[in-house]
């Protein structure tokens, strides 16, 4: 999936930004993609996600620059994009992908912070636009080059935010705090444990290789069908199942109680939509409890029961998504599920290390079969969150 035909991310940006400024950079920083492990469509019912950090970053090249002014390059485009104070301070004025940047320095200005101007080069190993939150990736890296450049004096905890901020009010897209608070905090060999509702976080040992294990990512490039249209009608779903069940979000629905709560739905496709938020919440809470015990290979099942609550009770699969999973199982995976907010995106699958490539490739077979456009795979850890290089 990273294409490893183009050399070292980092060389990339360096490389990128001799030639655009024809100076060497003040520093590079870099920020990871990031999967979900488990916890799908949890995050605006107020429940819990445990998201990790990929060994895939997004690289920035950056030194100071004129006051106020900000020239940026990706190696996405040929041309780099400029903007002043005055666009990065009205929200929607630069467009297209720059406008992860300009958000970025809209929303440390509108934190009260003195942004310095600054060039930026802009290299990515991660794959865009396939659920690895490389949106997340390129926020965080500019907001930890900017930081540093500026020595601005913003701890840690308030960054998941303000690149939240980002890409919510500045980009337009309306995204939870999980691909943040991942991409920052991501710690090697760590899931994230994240409640929605308290945004208190914490590490969970995951360190797969360890236990001879690996994670296989496949990118099912499956084209997302009406997954925008798709996502409103889940979250209104339940924000109406909670109102009819007098709770603050479905977070607040117990396990225990579930059957009761069900019963007081009158229509069976609420009741499915519910039932699947209340196991999720309940699934990662147990995959928490098995990863702190050191059991490593036991969470497999609840991956694959994840999957089935979103293919039959959310209804967010897709026939791509769905054969990667039932391939990856049958191939000898211990669990597998789709990762992301459904209608595409990726799959990830728990699997023996040195069982990867069959698993891959019998994912691959299957698609071939169905006549689906060949995955992408790649195997991957845990790994470190948003840094200086
Ligand atoms: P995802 O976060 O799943 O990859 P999004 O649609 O949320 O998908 O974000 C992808 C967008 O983020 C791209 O279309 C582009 O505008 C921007 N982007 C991400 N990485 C880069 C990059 N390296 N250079 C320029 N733009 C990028
Ligand atoms: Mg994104």
């Amino acid at each position: 999936m990273g294409d490893g035909r183009r050399g070292d991310v980092t060389d990339r940006a360096t490389a990128g930004f001799r030639q655009r400024y024809g100076a060497e950079p003040a520093g590079r920083w870099a920020a990871p993609g990031r999967v979900n492990l488990i916890g799908e469509h949890t995050d605006y019912n107020d429940g819990f996600v445990l998201p990790f950090a990929l060994p895939l970053r997004t690289v920035v090249a950056a030194a100071p620059g004129p006051d106020r002014r900000w020239t940026v390059w990706s190696e996405l485009d040929d041309e780099p994009v400029e903007f002043g104070a005055e666009e990065a301070d009205d929200p929607g004025r630069v467009d297209g992908w720059a406008a992860y940047v300009a958000g970025v320095v809209w929303a440390l200005r509108a934190a009260g912070l003195d942004v310095p101007g600054a060039r930026l080069a802009i290299a990515s190993d991660v794959p865009v636009g396939s659920g690895l939150s490389s949106s997340a990736a390129i926020e965080s890296a500019v907001l930890a080059a900017l930081v540093d450049l500026g020595a601005l004096d913003l701890p840690a905890e308030r960054w998941p935010r303000l690149a939240q901020r980002a890409e919510n009010d500045y980009v337009g897209a309306p995204t939870g705090i999980m691909d943040q608070s991942a991409v920052i905090r991501g710690r090697e060999g760590h899931a994230l444990f994240l409640d929605c509702r308290t945004e208190e976080v914490e590490q969970i040992p995951f360190d797969p290789a360890a236990a001879g294990l690996a994670v296989l990512v496949v990118d099912s490039r499956a084209p997302h069908r009406h997954a925008d249209g798709e996502y409103a009608a889940r979250r209104k779903s339940c924000e109406r199942a909670a109102a009819t069940l007098g709770v603050a979000a479905l977070r607040d629905v117990p396990t225990a109680d579930l059957d009761t709560a069900l019963a007081r739905l009158d229509d069976d496709e609420t009741r499915r939509r519910v039932r699947h938020v209340v196991t999720e919440d309940q699934r990662v809470l147990d995959t928490v409890a098995l990863l702190r015990a050191g059991r490593v290979r036991e969470i497999g099942p609840l991956l694959t029961a994840s999957h089935a609550s979103m293919r039959y009770d959310f209804e967010i699969t897709v026939p791509e998504v769905d054969t990667a999973v039932e391939a990856a199982l049958a191939a000898g995976a211990h669990g597998a599920r789709m990762t992301g907010g459904g209608f595409g995106g990726c799959v990830l699958a728990l699997v023996d290390a040195d069982a990867a490539d069959t698993v891959a490739d019998a994912v691959a077979a299957a698609y071939a079969e169905r006549g689906f456009a060949a995955p992408g795979t790649l195997t991957v850890q845990p790994a470190g969150g948003a840094t200086r290089l």
